[in-house]
Formats: C-alpha cells, sequence, structure tokens
C-alpha cells in the first residue's frame, strides 16, 4: 500500500485539488501546511503572526517553524496511520528533517507524486484561482468555476482571491520554486519513490493519472 505520499511540484500545479481528490479516494490525511499557516494567520496566532510577512511577500517560512509544526500533526491522529504531504517539504533541509521524522516515528515514505507544469500555464491559473476560505474548495475562474459567480458550491460562502496570487508575488514564488523546492526532485529520485506527472489536463484526468501511476509503481 502507498499511503504515506508526499505532493510535489509549483504552486499552481493542482497540489491541493489532487491532495484533496486522493486523500479522499485513499483514505489518506491531506495535510497542506499553505492551509495549516492562512488558518494560523487568520487566527492571529503566535505561528501566524510569525509567518504572515514571508507568505505575503511569497517567501518560504523558516524550516524550523515548518518542522515542529508538520512532527506534531504527524504524530496525532488519522495522520499516524496514512498522510499525504501537500506543499511541504519545500527545501532539501525540509526533506531531510521529515527523513528524521519518520525515523522518529517508525514510518517510510512511499511515494513522491511530481505533479509538472510550465510556468507561463502557471501565472495564467494562479490569476483566476478563487477558494472557498470555509472549507478550502478551490476553484478556476475560467474552467473550473463555481455554479454561482463568487460563491462556494459546497457552503455557500463567499469565495476569495489569495493575497499571495497577485501577479508579482506569483512570480516571486515561482523563482523561490526554481531555487529552492526543485532540487527536491533529484533528492527523492536518488530514493527511487518519484513518480512524475504531467499536470497539464483537466483535474480529474489528473486524478487518473496519478491512481494509475501509483498502482503500477505498488506493483513494481
Ligand atoms: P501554498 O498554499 O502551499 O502555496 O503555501 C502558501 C505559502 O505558505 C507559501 O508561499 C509559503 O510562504 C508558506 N508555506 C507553505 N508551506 C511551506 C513550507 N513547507 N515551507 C515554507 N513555507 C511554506
Amino acid at each position: 500500500m502507498t499511503d504515506r505520499l508526499i505532493l510535489l511540484g509549483p504552486p499552481g500545479s493542482g497540489k491541493g485539488t489532487q491532495a484533496h481528490t486522493l486523500a479522499l479516494e485513499l483514505r489518506l490525511e491531506h495535510l497542506s501546511t499553505g492551509d495549516i499557516l492562512r488558518e494560523e494567520v487568520r487566527n492571529e496566532s503566535d505561528l501566524g503572526k510569525q509567518a504572515r510577512a514571508a507568505m505575503e511577500a511569497g517567501k518560504l517560512v523558516a524550516d524550523e517553524i515548518i518542522l515542529n509544526m508538520v512532527e506534531e500533526r504527524l504524530k496525532k491522529g488519522k495522520a499516524a496511520e496514512g498522510f499525504i504531504l501537500d506543499g511541504f517539504p519545500r527545501t532539501v533541509a525540509q526533506a531531510e528533517g521529515l527523513d528524521a521524522i519518520a525515523k522518529k516515528l517508525n514510518v517510510a515514505l512511499d511515494a513522491v507524486v511530481n505533479l509538472q507544469l510550465d510556468d507561463e500555464i502557471i501565472v495564467g491559473r494562479l490569476g483566476q484561482r478563487v477558494s472557498c476560505p470555509i472549507c478550502g474548495k478551490i476553484y478556476n475562474e475560467v474552467s473550473n468555476p463555481p455554479v454561482v459567480p463568487g460563491v462556494c458550491d459546497i457552503d455557500g460562502a463567499r469565495l476569495e482571491k489569495r493575497k499571495d496570487d497577485t501577479p508579482e508575488v506569483i512570480r516571486r514564488r515561482l523563482e523561490v520554486y526554481h531555487e529552492q523546492t526543485k532540487p527536491l526532485e533529484e533528492y527523492y529520485a536518488k530514493k527511487g519513490i518519484m513518480i512524475d506527472i504531467d499536470g497539464d489536463a483537466e483535474p480529474a484526468e489528473v486524478s487518473n493519472r496519478i491512481l494509475t501511476a501509483l498502482s503500477s509503481f505498488e506493483q513494481a
């Protein structure tokens, strides 16, 4: 069983959407460091206050803060049985930290799904992204709009644009991805657990591609 997964990929490659679907399909806990941080910022917690400036500038929050936050969550509840990590790790130091946490918890990472998408497509997608502040559902105003414009299909909440989805911050986030997160492809390829997936398709098609690749990976 592949029940300890990482979703790797640039911002806007569909990690959040795919992690949500896979978590339901494979009954895994979905841990999104971005979602956790946004909630901390909304609650104005100490952690939120520490993270906010970096997030709004499109930079990464300090590795130590992130690693503590992830370790705490991996220890408890459903995550102890299986998880899908979305938006983490994002640096080699975080990947090494995750290896240390996994060792402590006596578990192994099964697979890393690497969603691939060109920067030009990403800039377009992120500019059209809106999401529900209550349930986290993500929409694209053009290719995957809600039934009623601006309103969440699930709970009727008013959809919001993320503060970091402005053209300038999107560019910064992509730079950060290429500099700091891209090296993880090599890190996990060396471990033999990387699965590359072309993310340029409708969400349901990308989910199919991932599930098919995971099942052949399991059988290999
Ligand atoms: P995301 O929703 O994954 O795009 O994350 C939004 C923002 O939260 C990022 O641009 C970072 O500022 C911060 N963030 C999320 N995950 C991490 C992480 N693993 N390491 C550092 N910063 C993170």
